[in-house]
């Protein structure tokens, strides 16, 4: 067992390491981080609805009605009346025929690209995408071409160049989950249009957060007919657990077959579906928690502009503050900690080395006063560390 306590110092001489921190209250926008009390400036509970009443009393009622555990997988024992109408629900939201729900995000992207993937078949992947993404790729065995961020240019010349396989998939985030920017997907459609290839858009991080109806980046660019294969998260803005697959019914009944993901796994509690069920009637009844996300957003960017850092792209709620240097990143994180501010240090091998960050993600729910006292610990941090 010496390797693992080699490769252990070996990350802490890289500044590599990682430590858990302790949450000591509710994933809300003024929180308990290790005892102390600060603003919460990196959830992905984007809307504040893990504390919204509406789905906490659907939490309870559902476990008052329905149990507290599925009991068994979907295909055997563990498939409620919740679960369907919580997919009837996302088909609709998402405008598809038909919608499948997963246990997590990463075994909906594992399970799909599992399932529809092969030997003999051809990814591009983004370089950007998310791990799960990444995973399901070499699971799949299929040929997994990486094209550099976004290049639609560079991803063009590799489609002509690879025409001879059965089937290509373009495989991309929606919104990077580390950059904060958005898929080229009109780009995108066109290039699968155009070379008979599946596009597969991961929107994790636009679910309940894009488009006019909070729906996602297809619905943001109007392109929601025109992208096959959609995958979403229910564990962020939508403040339960699970992932979900959408799209045509043949395609979700093929995933219900063939996904090993959503085979061989418990179904998800009935609590967490009734929640997310009680998400999707908040977004639908309540539209201004989504203006107030995109307009704290835009408050906090033009802020942090102000006191002279660099954010790295603006088109949805995730700020990328660029700091460079990972040990910079790290104390800069901790500084703002000590001020009550939770904005973590994002460092390699999640972003490439020079490019350490703080991923900063507002919420819905932040009032002006905790957006401004925020932006003061992010001034005297950045001049304490020497960042600025
Ligand atoms: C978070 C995330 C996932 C995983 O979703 P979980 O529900 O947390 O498992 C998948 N893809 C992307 C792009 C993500 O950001």
């Amino acid at each position: 067992m010496e390797f693992i306590k080699e490769e252990l110092s070996n990350l802490k001489q890289k500044n590599l390491y990682r430590q858990l921190k302790t949450m000591n209250a509710a994933q809300s926008s003024r929180t308990m981080v290790n005892d102390k009390e600060c603003i919460l400036l990196s959830s992905n509970n984007y809307l504040g609805l893990t504390e919204h009443p509406e789905l906490k009393a659907a939490a309870k009622e559902a476990v008052d009605l329905w149990g507290t555990g599925s009991g068994g997988s979907r295909l055997i024992t563990g498939n409620m009346r919740l679960h369907e109408e919580l997919e009837e629900t996302i088909a609709r939201f998402k405008g598809t025929e038909a919608a499948i729900v997963f246990n997590t995000g990463y075994m909906a992207n594992m399970g799909a690209i599992t399932a529809l993937v092969g030997r003999g078949d051809i990814i591009f992947s983004d370089e950007l995408n998310h791990a799960s993404i990444i995973d399901g790729c070499r699971l799949s065995q299929a040929k997994t071409i990486i094209y550099p961020h976004k290049d639609t240019g560079v991803l063009e010349k590799l489609l002509q160049q690879n025409r001879s396989y059965r089937r290509i998939y373009i495989i991309t985030d929606g919104v990077f989950s580390m950059d904060g920017d958005l898929a080229p997907l009109p780009r995108l459609v066109e290039l699968a249009e155009k070379y008979n290839a599946w596009l597969m858009v991961d929107d994790a991080h636009a679910t309940g957060v894009m488009g006019h109806r909070g729906s996602g980046t297809a619905e943001h660019f109007g392109l929601e007919s025109r992208i096959p294969i959609q995958i979403g998260t229910l564990s962020k803005a939508i403040g339960s657990a699970g992932g979900f697959v959408a799209g045509s019914y043949d395609l979700i009944d093929y995933l219900r077959n063939k996904a090993r993901s959503f085979i061989y796994s418990t179904a998800l509690p009935p609590s967490e579906i009734a929640v997310a069920l009680a998400a999707f009637r908040v977004l639908r009844t309540n539209p201004q928690i989504r203006e107030s996300l995109h307009l704290n957003a835009h408050y906090l960017r033009s802020g942090l502009k102000k006191i002279g850092f660099t954010i790295l792209t603006e088109e949805s709620p995730v700020i990328p503050v660029l700091i460079g240097d990972a040990s910079k990143a790290v104390q800069m994180a901790q500084q703002l900690l000590s001020l009550g501010v939770f904005a973590p240090g994002i460092r390699p091998p999640t972003v490439p080395p020079g490019m350490s960050r703080l991923r900063v993600a507002v919420m819905a729910t932040h009032t002006r006063d905790d957006l401004d006292k925020a932006l003061a610990a992010f001034s005297q941090a950045g001049k304490e560390t020497g960042v600025m």
